[in-house]
């Protein structure tokens, strides 16, 4: 068999396996394919099953959420966490609470999280979970009652050394804290390395809340600057208006760049002077509110229900919302208008069509397995922090995140010439990810 059809008969046999799951399906796609390069120079990464081993989940587990709310109503969620890969270290990845998460979904983050994790240089293995609650619109009290739910039956599941969940869309520092807090009681001690993003005065790390923004933007300049470029004065796309959005614009703004515009589910503002981020970070963080506020209340801002963020004319793009959020057409709408750059906040935000065309249009794309792994790399010095009962300086852990940003990035880049296509960071990224775990799993034999 070439390499090519052993290659298309795993994932003929994965895609029978886990019918109805697209977005794992794109997500083990895209890495088989970067694969074939590597059984081609080394065929013994095939030995002893390991791709099947690599593609199949150590545990998942789905799980009851009942909980009661404000009207007294009982109501059923279901709950999810998915131990992907433990090679390198305990599985360690975020919750999801949002109302498409379904058990794809999480295998898809979960599957992404083992190369990303591994690309951070940290023991840390790749896990993911959540489930199909939607926090919009309920009340404090009804998210406390669900996230204490949760943990009831996810606690069996997780600790320092076994798992270390933290968050993703819909969980924040208020999730964090319900949830840890339920742990808690059910454990009877304070076990702080169990979760990460922690509030800061009960083991939570500074700089974890900005880590994933900053971490996209420091690898972002350092690919900039490899190609002659930077982001002084160049203007920006961010999509999105969460926690990874508002640090990456600010981070951006902070070296220079211009934010003109980022988006929210139901729609799009155009920002042509800037993006206020202590207006924005009000909106979004204190007052929980649409992001559309802001084109009441910053003066220049522009509201968009129609069209593209993709539109707009710029030099770089930072994808921060959520998978597939970029098509083909995009990629094509962004290339035509300039940009030269793209590196993703979110998990999978490009469709495979909008990566084949930054190859093809030769847009530098940095993909989010490397460019957003600044937020787990940060969890991972918590958990440092945690093990030594000891809290870092903003500077020195910033500067640690940034060391590790600058680090993914020389590796994927190396990684990608090694192989014969330099500036192909998707490529580096699943190789590179990939060859560590790999290593790992053969040296620690058939499990
Ligand atoms: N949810 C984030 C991610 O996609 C962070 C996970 C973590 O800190 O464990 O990588």
């Amino acid at each position: 068999m070439t390499i090519d059809e052993q290659v298309s008969t795993y994932y003929n046999m994965l895609l029978k396996r886990n019918a109805g799951e697209p977005e794992f399906h794109q997500a083990v796609a895209e890495v088989l394919d970067s694969l074939k390069i590597v059984l081609e120079k080394d065929p013994h990464y095939a030995d002893y099953g390991l791709i099947q081993r690599l593609c199949e989940p150590e545990r998942q587990l789905i799980f009851r959420v009942p909980w009661v709310d404000d009207d007294g109503m009982v109501q059923v969620n279901r709950g999810f966490r998915v131990q992907f890969n433990s090679a390198l270290g305990p599985y360690k990845g975020g919750l999801r609470f949002h109302p498409s998460v379904n058990l794809g979904i999480i295998k898809f983050l979960g599957f992404e999280q083992i190369f990303k994790n591994s690309l951070t240089g940290l023991p840390i293995g790749g896990g993911k979970g959540g489930s199909d609650f939607d926090p919009k619109g309920k009340s404090d009290a009804e998210i406390m009652r669900f996230c204490q739910s949760f943990m009831t039956e996810l606690h069996n599941h997780i600790g320092e050394y076994r798992d270390v969940p933290a968050g993703d869309i819909g969980v924040g520092a208020r999730e964090i804290g319900y949830l840890f807090g339920q742990y808690r009681r059910l454990a009877g001690q304070h076990e702080s390395g169990v979760l990460t993003g922690k509030g800061l005065t009960w083991g939570g790390s500074l700089v974890r809340k900005e880590a994933t923004g900053y971490g996209l933007v420091y690898l972002t300049a350092e690919m900039l600057k490899a190609h002659g470029e930077s982001l002084a004065g160049a203007k920006v796309i961010v999509s999105g208006s969460g926690n990874v959005a508002i640090y990456a614009i600010e981070k951006a703004q902070e070296l220079g760049a211009t934010v003109i515009g980022f988006s929210d589910s139901s729609g799009w503002i155009e920002t042509p002077n800037g993006v206020d981020v202590a207006k924005l970070r009000e909106i979004k963080e204190e007052r929980r509110e649409r992001a559309a506020v802001y084109c009441d209340e910053v003066e220049g801002a522009i509201c968009h229900t129609d069209g593209s963020i993709w539109d707009l004319k710029a030099d770089v793009a930072l994808p921060c919302a959520t998978q597939n959020e970029l098509d083909g057409d995009h990629a094509r709408a962004l290339a035509a208008n300039g940009v030269r750059f793209v590196a993703e906040g979110a998990n999978m935000p490009s469709t495979p069509e909008a990566i084949e065309v930054f190859r093809a249009k030769g847009v530098y794309f940095a993909p989010g397995k490397a460019a957003n792994a600044g937020g787990v790399a940060t969890s991972a010095l918590e958990m440092q922090q945690n093990a030594s009962r000891d809290s870092w300086s903003f500077e020195y852990t910033d500067q640690r995140l940034h060391k590790i940003m600058s680090n993914i990035y020389r590796t994927i880049a190396a990684t990608a010439k090694e192989y014969g296509h330099e500036g192909d960071y998707v490529l580096g990224a699943n190789i590179a990810g990939f060859k560590k775990v790999a290593d790992a799993m053969l040296a620690q034999g058939v499990i």
